[in-house]
């Protein structure tokens, strides 16, 4: 980027940003999420540290953005009320920690972990004992003067045990209670419904009507006594205990961290126990403890540099769907994916996601050139839940579904709600069938990863599956390639022909039969015993299986009666791959699994949740995702969220990791 190009990204970005916060900070209607937001200011701050030439004393970056509302009187702040800095992840607030010990010349720095509550700065001065104003943070020197709003909730002191003046700052907050049965009364009233419980907050305690805030059920959390150090208090820790004593409500979760181990400790308990306070928090804040360190830290125009804020990784955010490229899955089918402006969602850069069908774009009325709200469902794969038509500018594309595959320009043939190509020797079909049958559920080829796959199919080494087991051939011509070594070369082979050994499952899986997924294809295999068998096997022999229904069945059936098929499982049995179930067939009756209904949530520590399903399965379990009146056992690792509350709730046995262990040591 040239500066002059910076210079135009700056101004449009400052301009964006500051519309934003005027609907935030002064209209408590923000018309774009938080993490939007955060990521147009991290934007802004990388232009900045690019081209420092560009900041000045009023960018976002620099400044409080807020303004005070007409109607409620002036207070000028004596001390300014700023913000804090941000970190959005473990590596971040790391190198924070780092640069404070680095700063302080030693590592023997306390912090105090405290919960970043969503809701709308306040400071409540107090001379003598009794209260003379509750204000706003304003633009952070000048707030507004909203007491009697204040005052409306119940423990808020208006008189407390301390002489001369004192200022204590907090935040006042909705209860997520408070904030659920306001929207269900204003649904049920037909009034628009509040974006989120901070605005509900702000937009109460900034209303001159005061029976608003009243009515809003509005409660204060108090993190900081200002003046602390002229009434002998010398860390933060002691001054949260001091505000608690005269008669302040101080969040319990607070906690003394001496270390990074620690901290990040706290940070990971606190990200997993949020949804379940009665309040909502937007990360964690982290303090250092001693005042004594505050001077020597110091502050930036904004911030001070002895606190950082730990933002939660945004569950949902908004992006621009840039466009919608189509991939050839092995089978032939044509999936739609979203192209994104890059964004940050759960903690990773998310820049694709998976439309799935025409179907779902028609239905989520996506066109290109839309915002879209975008989250990653169960915390792994990105979903776009829907666009935004009131953020268009007429510039838009509309949607309309190829007819052609983009690869081999045969004509899509639509089933059911998918498009398929149905040309077998379609290069992208070609090319995905080998990963799938390499991949570490199907073969489990070492060495031989997408990228290996599409090297040698593009150099024509590997057109079909049976290639594989003939690459020998080339392994001169590949030692000249870039990045390939007599090692390497050597070792792939290796892999190659050690997965000629594989038990049929893996191959099954491997073959890419539609509907046959890797338990399906356990299944067969243990069913079957031999590939022959299976293939010779009737539509009767095939639906007599317990979890095979009509539409597996068919689909098994006549991928066996397809002669390319039947020329592939040849050409593999030339190259002497084994074509029989090595599993345990026979199930030891009398283990504690044994026809058990099982489900398993969090993390596993010692076998990963697939690895525990293929034990859990060889024993006679039934494994299933989801917890429901008929499941016997819930095995909880680490992390365990909703699945274990239900579980609780309809009293379902619940084992732990070790618990679960032991039960398949002793085998009963
Ligand atoms: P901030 O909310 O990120 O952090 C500073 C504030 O945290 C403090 O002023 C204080 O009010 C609060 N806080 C809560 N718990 C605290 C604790 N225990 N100790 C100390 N402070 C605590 O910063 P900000 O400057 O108030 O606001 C910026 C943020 O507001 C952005 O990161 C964004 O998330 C949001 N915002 C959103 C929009 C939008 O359009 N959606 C616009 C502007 C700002």
């Amino acid at each position: 980027m040239t500066l002059e190009e910076a210079k135009i990204k700056h101004e449009a970005l400052v301009k964006e940003i500051e519309k934003y916060a005027h609907e935030y900070y002064v209209l408590d209607n923000p018309s774009v999420s938080d993490a939007v937001y955060d990521q147009k200011m991290e934007e802004l701050q990388a232009i900045e540290n690019e081209f420092p030439s560009l900041v000045t004393p009023t960018s976002p970056t620099q400044r409080i953005i807020g303004q005070v509302l007409t109607g409620f009187n002036k207070v000028t702040h004596k001390e300014q009320m700023l913000s804090l800095a941000d970190v959005f992840n473990e590596d971040e607030l790391v190198e924070w920690v780092k640069k404070v010990y680095e700063a302080l010349g030693t590592d023997k720095v306390t912090f105090v972990g405290e919960m970043k509550i969503d809701g709308l700065a306040m400071s409540l001065v107090y001379q003598d004992g009794v209260l003379q104003y509750a204000a706003t943070r304003g633009d952070g020197r000048v707030g507004e003067d909203v007491t009697l709003n204040v005052l409306t909730i119940p423990d808020i002191p208006t008189r407390i045990d301390k002489k001369g003046r004192v200022e204590v700052r907090g935040e006042i907050y909705m209860p997520k209670a408070s904030f659920n049965s306001l929207n269900k009364y204003r649904s049920e009233a037909g009034e628009p419904l509040f974006a989120n419980a901070r605005n509900a907050a702000a937009g109460s305690i900034r209303n001159l009507d005061t029976s608003v805030a009243k009515s809003r059920k509005l409660d204060g959390w108090w993190y900081y006594f200002q003046n602390a150090e002229e009434f002998n208090i010398d860390s933060h820790y002691d001054s949260l205990l001091e505000l608690e004593k005269m008669g302040f409500k101080v969040n319990k979760e607070r906690r003394l961290l001496h270390n990074i181990q620690e901290i990040l400790d706290y940070v990971k308990e606190y990200t997993a126990k949020r949804s379940s306070l009665p309040y909502d928090i937007d990360g964690i804040v982290l303090k250092v403890n001693d005042f004594s360190l505050h001077e020597a830290l110091g502050y930036t125009a904004k911030t001070p540099k002895w606190a950082i804020a730990y933002k939660f990784p945004p569950e949902e955010v908004q992006t621009k769907l840039l466009d919608i490229v189509y991939t050839v899955g092995r089978t032939g089918k044509i999936t739609p994916n979203a192209v994104l402006e890059p964004v940050r969602v759960a903690g990773s850069l998310v820049q694709r996601a998976t439309l799935h069908n025409e179907d779902f774009v028609i239905e989520k009325g996506l066109k290109i050139g839309d915002t879209v709200v975008l989250r990653k469902a169960g915390d792994i794969i990105p979903e776009v839940v829907t666009s935004l038509p009131n953020l268009r500018d007429g510039s838009e594309i509309p949607f309309k579904m190829i007819e052609n595959c983009p690869v081999c320009g045969s004509k899509l043939v639509k089933i059911d709600a998918m498009h398929f190509c149905l040309n077998k020797n379609c290069p992208s079909r070609n090319i995905e069938s080998l990963i799938h049958f390499a991949s570490k559920d199907a073969m489990d080829i070492e060495g031989m990863g997408d990228k290996v796959c599409e090297e040698f199919f593009a150099l024509g080494f590997i057109k079909f599956i049976p290639d594989i087991y003939n690459l020998a051939k080339y392994r001169e011509k590949i030692i000249e390639i870039d990045g390939w070594s007599h090692k390497s070369i050597d070792n792939l082979l290796a892999g190659i022909e050690k997965s000629k050994l594989n038990s049929l499952e893996k191959l099954l899986f491997g073959l890419g039969i539609k509907e046959v997924g890797s338990k399906m294809a356990r299944t067969l295999a243990r069913r079957f015993n031999t590939l022959d068998n299976l293939v010779s096997a009737t539509l009767e022999d095939l639906t007599r299986i317990n979890d095979v229904g009509e539409v597996v069945a068919n689909s098994i059936y006549s991928y066996f009666r397809d002669e390319h098929n039947i020329n592939l499982i040849n050409a593999l049995k030339s190259y002497n791959l084994n074509m029989t179930y090595l599993g345990n067939n026979k199930v030891d009756e009398s283990n504690y699994f044994f026809n058990k209904r099982v489900v398993l949530t969090g993390t596993l520590e010692k076998y990963g949740r697939k690895e525990a399903t293929e034990l859990l399965e060889n024993l006679g379990a039934h494994v299933s995702s989801s917890v429901s009146k008929i499941t016997d056992i819930v095995i909880a690792g680490e992390e365990a969220g909703s699945k274990l509350d239900k579980a609780n709730k309809l009293g379902i046995q619940v084992m732990t990791e070790d618990e679960f262990l032991s039960h398949l040591d002793n085998g009963n």
